[in-house]
């Protein structure tokens, strides 16, 4: 077979929030992609409770704000936690940072599989070409670059698809990350497990806090409690993988002993009911979920979200680092193909600034599974982690909490002027949704270099209008690092930094 064709700019492996971020981002530019899922959706998926990083910066980008709106998701102010020497049960609100106000200081509980399908059904329609049922089984190499994939749809005929990039977006199930660096490597601090179910009934923290997430720390682990209607409750307890025989037997007796075990989460559920039918009837486990890979690239591949590494659901950053390595590797793809910089200084950019948030994550958690401390210690850890040094500690802990420590300011919803950047950020998908449109179901159309012009264009106009560009994410993360180009869809060069 020949070695120059290209199906496709980009295949990204799995239709999670990582592959249909990372694939709708890349074709908001004009470009070929396609994206492979094995299951059809919906399908289930554990990680509900989001963050405003999530949902004001990354879903603004993507231009699904009104469909978010529209699906009356669950909001969330915050977190209450019993958690640490404290007895008593503290609050933090989102809205104590100047990061995040108004509006930008929520976020969404959500039912994943309406969620994740929004978010696949709006990178259709932003131009990626969505083949559900297909299971990718290897990546294609040459020459020590990958090439294309190899997968089998639902005739379980076998074939082989070409593309300039392959983006493993496939999550813990993953594959294909083993052809990038050695293996996962399991943390020894995080080994623990998670057994979870769905009731019905169960109470509701007072308003306004009817919408936070509850974490409550006990003898042999903790709770979590995600509302994610009126009457529907997530509800998870997570223990060290020690406990993995008491979770493994009856399930369901299991499960009681431990809910009797937490008083607070006893009470909350005193006159619920466990829903036993239908997707949420399971009583699910996963266990030994925190790993990290020792590399993240290799030339013409990239790993994102849970593929490439994971810790620890305390803090709900999952979904968060997923979509923000999504938009990270975006940017090496969008400047890569425009052959604007040098691919591995690409790579090096993406891999430096997704390992950076994972590690913040991570040096926290740690600290904060030190239970024996107060809630004040914990804040002064965030803003010792954070590095922040403008920002009281509590407002470090929420910053970091809420996914706005970093200085990506695509991650943040602008307190000054908010409706002028929900605004833009409507138009700039109504651009793209129309260009598709006009299209049509012609993909040959799509990939002219007429619409990618089209599209490219009327992106860089709006998106530079909604992140705003300039301010502290001008300033590289590393010696002769690159910054986001102002449009926040490639890599540049910062002012007076080195050139291609
Ligand atoms: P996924 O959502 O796993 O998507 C991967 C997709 O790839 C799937 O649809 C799968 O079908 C598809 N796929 C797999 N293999 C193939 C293949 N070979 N070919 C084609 N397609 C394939 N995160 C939060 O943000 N908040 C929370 O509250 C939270 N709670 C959690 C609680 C627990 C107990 C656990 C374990 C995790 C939790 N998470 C939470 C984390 C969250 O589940 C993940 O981080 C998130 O789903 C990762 O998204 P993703 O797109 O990388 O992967």
């Amino acid at each position: 077979s020949d070695t120059a064709r290209d199906d496709y700019d980009l295949v990204v492996v799995g239709g999670g929030p990582s592959g249909s971020t990372v694939a709708t981002l890349v074709a908001m530019q004009g470009h070929r992609v396609l994206l492979l899922e094995k299951e059809t959706f919906p399908r289930y998926q554990i990680g509900e409770s989001l963050l405003p990083s999530t949902v004001h910066g990354i879903c603004r980008l993507l231009g699904v704000t009104d469909e978010l709106k529209a699906a009356a998701f669950m909001v969330k102010r915050g977190g209450t936690f019993r958690w640490g020497r404290n007895e008593q049960p503290w609050t933090f609100a989102f809205g104590i940072s100047s990061r995040m106000s108004g509006d930008a200081a929520t976020a969404y509980q959500v039912e994943r599989m309406k969620f994740d399908q929004i978010l696949l059904d709006n990178a259709r329609r932003k131009g990626v070409e969505v083949r559900e049922q297909v299971s990718v089984l290897d990546v294609v190499e040459h020459e020590g670059r990958v090439i294309g994939v190899r997968a089998t749809g639902p005739d379980g005929a076998a074939q082989e698809i070409r593309a300039r990039w392959v983006v493993d977006a496939s999550g813990h199930k993953s594959r294909i990350h083993r052809r990038v660096g050695g293996p996962r490597h399991y943390s020894d601090y995080f080994r623990n497990l998670a057994l979870f179910a769905y009731f019905e009934g169960g109470r509701r923290l007072p308003a306004p806090n009817q919408g936070n997430i509850l974490a409550a720390a006990f003898k042999s682990g903790w709770f979590w409690y995600i509302p994610l209607t009126d009457t529907l409750t997530s509800v998870g307890v997570v223990l060290h993988s020690d406990a993995l025989e008491r979770a493994q037997g009856d399930r369901e007796a299991a499960l009681a002993e431990l809910i009797a075990e937490c008083p607070l989460i006893a009470e909350f559920l005193a006159d619920a009911k466990r829903v036993t039918t239908g997707p949420y009837g399971e009583i699910r486990i996963r266990k030994d979920w925190s790993y990290l890979k020792d590399e993240f690239t290799r030339p013409g591949m990239m790993l994102v979200g849970d593929a490439a590494c994971f810790i620890d659901p305390v803090f709900s950053s999952g979904v968060h680092l997923a979509t923000l390595s999504a938009l990270l590797a975006a940017r090496t793809i969008n400047t890569c193909l425009a052959g604007d910089v040098d691919e591995q200084q690409c790579l090096t950019e993406f891999e430096t600034r997704y390992r950076r948030e994972y590690r913040l994550f991570h040096d926290f958690l740690v600290a904060f599974y030190d239970t024996h401390e107060d809630e004040d210690s914990y804040f002064w850890k965030a803003k010792k982690v954070s590095d922040n040094r403008t920002a009281s500690a509590q407002e470090s802990f929420v910053e970091l909490v809420g996914g706005v420590a970093s200085s990506e300011n695509a991650l943040i919803a602008s307190a000054a002027t908010p409706r002028r950047r929900d605004a833009d950020a409507r138009d700039l998908a109504a651009v793209v949704d129309t260009a598709v449109e006009i299209a049509g179901e012609d993909r040959d159309l799509l990939r002219t270099s007429m619409m990618r012009g089209v599209l490219r264009e009327g992106v860089r106009v709006q998106t530079q209008a909604v992140t705003g560009g300039n301010t502290d994410e001008q300033i590289p993360v590393r010696d002769g690092g690159l910054v986001p180009s102002p449009d926040g869809m490639h890599w540049s060069w910062p002012a007076g930094g080195a050139a291609t």
